[in-house]
C-alpha cells in the first residue's frame, strides 16, 4: 500500500503564507473591482486603498478564520476529549496521528506514547499487588488449613492445645486481613485517577455486603433498619465494595448484643448519600478526627479484632472517587458514618 506523504510545513509557516496570500488577494481584488467599475459603469471610484483593504480583509478574514478554526481547533478539541477520558481512568484511548499539521501529529504521537506508558505502569502495579498478595496468602492459607484440620480433631487435643490452635486460626485471619488492607491501601495510595470505571448499582452492593456478613450479625442478634433507594453510579466497582464492607464490619463489631444498625441510601441533587448508624459506644469527639488515620484505634476493647486500617482505606477510596466521609455521634449512643459521592456530570 502506498504511504501517504505529508509536506512538512509548520503552523508558523502556514500562518505566514496565509497572511501573505491574503494581502496579495486584497490588493488584487481591490484593483479588479476598481477596474470593473470603471470599465462597465464608467464610474471612476476614488475609494482609498485602505478602505478596500479593510473591506476585503473582513470578508477574507472571516472565511480564513472559519477554515482555520475547523482545521486547527478540531484536533485540539479531540485532544481535550481524549484527556477527559484518561482522567476518567480510560487508558485505551488513542489519537489518530495522521494529521496534516506537523505539530498536531507530534502532540498526538506523544500523547499516545504517554498513555501507553501510563497503561503499562497501571498493569505493573496491579500485577505487583496481586503477586505479593498471592505470595503472602498461600502460606497463610496453608497454616489456616492445617490449624482447621487440627481443630476438627479436637477430641485428640488437650484443652491447652485446643486453645493454641484457636489462637493460630484467629491470628492467621488477622494477618490475612492486614496484608489485604496494606496492599489495597498501597494500590489506592498511588492512584490519582480512578481506573476501571463502570456503571453499577450501589444499593445492590450494600445488600451484598449485608448478606456476606450474615454469620457475624446473627451471632449478635443484630436487627437492621434498611432504607435503600435505587442508585446507579459510575466508578470503580471493586474498590467501592470495600467502603460498604468496612463501615458495616465496624458497625457490627461495635454494636452491643441485640443492637440495631440503621442503613440509608439516598440520591438528592446529584449527591449520593449513604448513612450507617449503630447503637454502640460511639467515638469520643476528640478522637473522631483521628479515626481515619492509619493504624489508629480509639477503642482498645476491640483492638484484637481489627488493624486500624479499615477507615483509612474507606477515606482513601472515597477521596479517590471525589467524595467525602464523615463521622458523628448520634443522640442516645452510637455513631453514624456518612459517605457522600457526587454523580459524574460528564
Ligand atoms: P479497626 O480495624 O480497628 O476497626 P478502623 O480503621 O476500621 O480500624 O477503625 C478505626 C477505629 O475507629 C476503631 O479502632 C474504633 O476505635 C473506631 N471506630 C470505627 N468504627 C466505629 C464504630 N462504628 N463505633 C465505634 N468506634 C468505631
Amino acid at each position: 500500500m502506498k504511504k501517504k506523504r505529508y509536506i512538512h510545513f509548520s503552523l508558523r509557516i502556514r500562518f505566514t503564507l496565509l497572511v501573505i496570500a491574503e494581502m496579495t488577494l486584497v490588493a488584487f481584488i481591490s484593483e479588479m473591482i476598481t477596474a470593473l467599475l470603471g470599465k462597465c459603469f464608467e464610474i471612476s471610484v476614488q475609494i482609498p486603498a485602505v478602505v478596500w483593504a479593510v473591506l476585503v480583509s473582513v470578508v477574507l478574514g472571516s472565511a480564513v478564520t472559519t477554515f482555520l478554526g475547523k482545521k486547527i481547533f478540531s484536533p485540539i478539541q479531540k485532544l481535550g476529549e481524549a484527556m477527559d477520558r484518561v482522567a476518567d481512568g480510560d487508558f485505551e484511548v488513542r489519537l489518530d496521528d495522521k494529521c496534516g499539521f506537523k505539530e498536531i501529529r507530534e502532540i498526538y504521537g506523544n500523547f499516545n506514547l504517554m498513555i501507553r506508558e501510563l497503561q503499562s505502569t497501571e498493569i505493573l502495579q496491579t500485577d505487583f499487588v496481586s503477586n505479593v498478595s498471592h505470595e503472602f496468602k498461600t502460606p497463610i492459607n496453608a497454616i489456616e488449613g492445617y490449624a482447621t484440620l487440627l481443630q476438627d480433631e479436637g477430641r485428640l487435643l488437650t484443652d491447652e492445645q485446643s486453645q493454641y490452635v484457636e489462637k493460630i486460626l484467629f491470628n492467621t485471619k488477622r494477618l490475612s486481613k492486614l496484608v489485604g488492607n496494606i496492599l489495597l491501601l498501597s494500590k489506592v495510595d498511588n492512584q490519582m485517577i480512578q481506573t476501571k470505571q463502570s456503571a453499577f448499582r450501589i444499593d445492590e452492593q450494600i445488600r451484598q455486603s449485608i448478606v456476606s456478613m450474615e454469620s457475624e450479625w446473627t451471632k449478635k442478634d443484630i436487627d437492621f433498619v434498611v432504607d435503600l433507594e435505587i442508585v446507579e453510579y459510575t466508578g470503580n466497582e471493586n474498590l467501592m465494595i470495600h467502603v460498604w464492607d468496612n463501615l458495616l464490619g465496624n458497625a457490627i463489631k461495635f454494636s452491643p448484643q441485640n443492637g440495631v444498625i440503621g442503613i440509608k441510601l439516598i440520591k438528592r441533587a446529584g449527591r449520593i448519600i449513604y448513612m450507617i448508624a449503630d447503637d454502640g459506644p460511639g467515638i469520643p469527639e476528640n478522637m473522631q478526627k483521628h479515626v481515619f488515620d492509619r493504624f489508629y484505634q480509639s477503642d482498645s476493647s476491640h483492638k484484637e479484632e481489627g488493624n486500624g486500617l479499615g477507615l483509612a482505606l474507606v477515606k482513601q477510596i472515597v477521596g479517590l472517587a471525589g467524595g467525602e466521609v464523615d463521622v458523628e455521634n448520634v443522640p442516645g449512643g452510637g455513631c453514624q458514618f456518612t459517605v457522600t459521592l457526587f454523580e459524574k456530570t460528564r
